[in-house]
């Protein structure tokens, strides 16, 4: 017996009840137990095995945008929610989809080659084969019949291209082929089209996503030979997402909408993705000048740049039709606060079977809901109103979720509290980024969910796999000694983008992966036999994913006072004012060096002269910009956001907040749009966080100024400077207000 007593009180020491041991910021004392007992129940109700038959069901079939697999799945999401107890609808969009007609893509000189465009069946891979799939093709490319000389042009950036100009190579009346990577695909042709080229080729190289990295579909998960992303090239990042001919507005049934010709997020150039099996003979077939070391690819030869006497044929046309939408809309109404929304979403759409993207986020999501649901059978009701919504149309542009917050968009910034997003998931690490005031909110609960792999807590196993992805020992000691979750500034690429960047909705986006390289991402292989194999054989992070995220949102939708803490929003956007100074004095020092470079004839003698290098011309000196305005902002925010701190603790200590209170902290990140916009793009409110302008998915911080200075417009660089200035004053003076006020 004796033996038996040491465990027992081992187990006694080491887990003293919750309520003592989770901190949960946001509850009054005598609320915490319930909440964290709600948790408890809420992740008995999760089921892995539920998860996995859910991406089954859901990837059975090709389902993009409009397709009858779409229309599908919107209907069996609708009953499920129903069955479970929401309340559920779909909302219906109209939105332009253009599918292709006409693809040719052929080499005619030297030799020729016909482009197959085709990724074929597999027998490991049960949906490979099925009809109704979409063809490879890149949504919203411009209709074209080009033929021309073609150059290479590495991944196709800005500054690929002032390679190409010190090598005098100009695209100009050109076809381009690019690589994918490095940045969203869309900026590729874009950066083409203003470079004067007539038409793009995007392809996989192996050294990206193929052999390179490991093994290939089926013996792998890598992207074998024959291989294609699809995806949209429409241009949301220099202009809006969503549907191109419906900016701001709803794509309502009788919405007024732009003709084809004005919308201006749509490419005027053709754009076509393939596979390495069809860019091997045009790449090898290239001469000219051999590629700068960095820009080879995985391929068994020498890549040339051309341009010369290998041409390329490709003509494109496209249906350019109006399909519907379905997003499903499905409510609990909150018992206390019906008009304070907290709302949760994930795609369902796919390009085509889609298992991973989205579908394993949809199904942990959808394992949220019938939790949620199973509570609320109990007699459990939300304090706040609780709206899940599985979005359409979210692989061409963000299409269902951007229409449904234009449409709503005077509603949400009244009653939305928060926007916790998810897409693909699948094994490994969490990743987090979002509306810097729930940093602490989402440090708590990922100090709280347990990896299923290594029974630590997803933040203990995020930092050390952070720590030990760093070569730099700087780097290296700086995360290990992180005690706080740090989130990651929003750019674009999944439905989040029109609630932070839109309407000021403060935000999260929220997933686990990273611990298998893949290279299915918009193929026919992305499908269930695949996921099941490499991504989350077991589907336990489906269920961690639905942990995260369920917490999140039980916590917001019970919370005595909303979890926002200003202090880390004024701390991140301090040392983003802080990066750009720095940025302004690199660029002033580097620029310098460079001209006296040019200057002094460096470049005539340190370059090979048989090449014909093109000497740079000099670059306008940097001048000083004037910063005061934004520090002396920041100094006025760090202040109220102080009082703020205090005037919230006190309403925790004596259990007393007004609903009023609440809703000013949800509204407050409001504050930082810029009613106006970004320079050029209107659409972009958010004077913090948007998505860069020549990187589409990569995240700008403080977008105005950032840019200014890259692109090297000093006046618009110090414009910038005031109105951020401007909008972090508007949010001092509101939480001055606020703390004045009290509870
Ligand atoms: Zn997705």
């Amino acid at each position: 017996m004796k033996r038996f007593l040491i465990p027992v009180l081992m187990v006694f020491i080491l887990q003293p009840s919750n309520a003592q041991t989770k901190k949960i910021t946001g509850f009054f004392e005598k609320n915490i137990g319930k909440e964290l007992s709600l948790e408890s129940a809420f992740d008995k109700n999760l089921n892995k095995d539920n998860i996995g038959e859910t991406i089954k069901k859901l990837s059975a079939k090709p389902h993009h945008i409009s397709s009858p697999g779409d229309k599908e799945n919107a209907e069996y999401i609708l009953s499920l929610f129903k069955q479970w107890g929401w309340d559920a609808k779909i909302e219906t969009f109209y939105v332009l989809f253009p599918t292709p007609e006409t693809r040719v893509l052929e080499m005619i000189s030297p030799t020729s080659y016909k482009a197959i465009l085709k990724e074929p069946a597999l027998k490991e891979d049960a949906t490979s084969g099925q009809s109704g799939q979409l063809p490879t093709y890149n949504a919203y490319s411009a209709d074209g019949d080009v033929t021309s000389e073609l150059v290479f042009v590495n991944y196709g950036l800005p500054e690929d291209y002032d390679v190409l100009d010190k090598m005098g190579v100009d695209v100009k009346g050109k076809i381009v082929i690019a690589k994918y990577g490095h940045s969203w695909r869309g900026i590729k042709p874009k950066v083409a089209q203003e470079h004067g080229a007539i038409g793009c080729i995007i392809y996989s190289d192996p050294a990206d996503d193929g052999y390179f990295e490991g093994d290939v579909y089926p013996k792998g998960a890598l992207r074998n030979e024959f291989g294609v992303q699809r995806g949209s090239v429409i241009d949301m990042s220099a202009y809006y997402p969503g549907d191109p001919l419906t900016p701001g507005i709803g794509a309502t049934k009788d919405a007024k909408r732009l003709d084809r010709s004005e919308a201006p997020s749509l490419l005027k150039i053709p754009v076509l993705p393939i596979s390495y099996h069809d860019a091997a003979p045009l790449l090898e077939a290239l001469d000219g000048h051999v590629v700068p070391e960095s820009w080879h690819g995985g391929l068994p030869f020498a890549y040339h740049i051309g341009p010369g006497k290998t041409k390329v044929h490709l003509k494109l046309a496209f249906s350019w039709d109006i399909v519907p939408c379905y997003d499903v809309i499905a409510k609990i109404q909150g018992s206390k606060f019906p008009d304070e929304w907290v709302i949760r979403g994930n795609h369902q759409d796919a390009w085509v079977n889609g298992a991973g993207d989205p579908i394993s986020g949809q199904a942990a999501m959808l394992e949220e809901a019938k939790s949620i649901g199973s509570m609320l059978k109990t007699g459990w009701r939300p304090e706040r109103t609780i709206v899940y919504c599985a979005w359409d149309g979210e692989e061409p542009g963000l299409l269902g979720s951007t229409e449904w917050v234009e449409e709503h968009e005077k509603e949400l910034r009244d009653k939305a509290v928060v926007y916790i997003n998810s897409d693909s998931n699948s094994r490994g690490f969490l990743f987090a980024e979002g509306s810097h005031a729930l940093e602490p909110f989402l440090d708590e609960i990922a100090k709280q969910v347990i990896d299923p792999q290594t029974n630590v807590t997803v933040f203990d196993r995020r930092k050390a796999h952070r720590a030990l992805s760093t070569n730099n020992d700087e780097a290296k000691k700086k995360i290990w000694n992180e005690k706080e979750l740090k989130l990651g500034a929003m750019g674009s690429g999944s439905d989040y983008s029109s609630f932070i960047q839109h309407a000021g909705v403060p935000a999260l986006n929220l997933g686990y992966g990273g611990e298998e390289p893949s290279g299915d991402y918009h193929s026919i292989y992305d499908s269930y036999d695949l996921y099941k194999k490499f991504q989350d054989p077991g589907f336990q992070y489906g269920v961690t994913l639905a942990e995260t995220a369920g917490h999140a949102v039980l916590r917001m939708a019970n919370a005595d006072e909303l979890p926002f803490d200003f202090t880390h929003l004024y701390r991140t956007a301090d040392t983003y004012s802080k990066e750009l100074i720095t940025l302004m004095n690199k660029s002033r020092e580097s620029t310098e060096l460079e001209n006296a470079i040019i200057r002094a004839g460096g470049y005539a003698v340190g370059e090979d002269p048989t090449k014909g290098y093109i000497v740079p011309p000099a670059k306008p000196e940097v001048p000083y910009l004037d910063f005061s305005p934004l520090q002396n902002a920041l100094q006025q925010l760090g202040i109220s956001v102080d009082s703020l701190r205090i005037v919230f603790q006190r309403n925790i200590n004596t259990n007393r907040i007004s609903d009023k209170f609440n809703q000013s902290l949800y509204r407050a990140e409001q504050q930082l749009l810029e009613e106006k916009g970004l320079p050029r793009r209107p659409w972009y409110r958010h004077t913090l966080y948007a998505p860069g302008y020549y990187t589409g998915y990569g995240v700008k911080t403080m977008p105005g100024i950032r840019e200014a200075i890259e692109q090297r417009n000093w006046d618009e660089a110090q414009q910038q400077i005031e109105v951020d200035a401007k909008a972090l004053l508007r949010l001092a003076k509101y939480f001055n207000a606020l703390s004045a006020r009290g509870d």
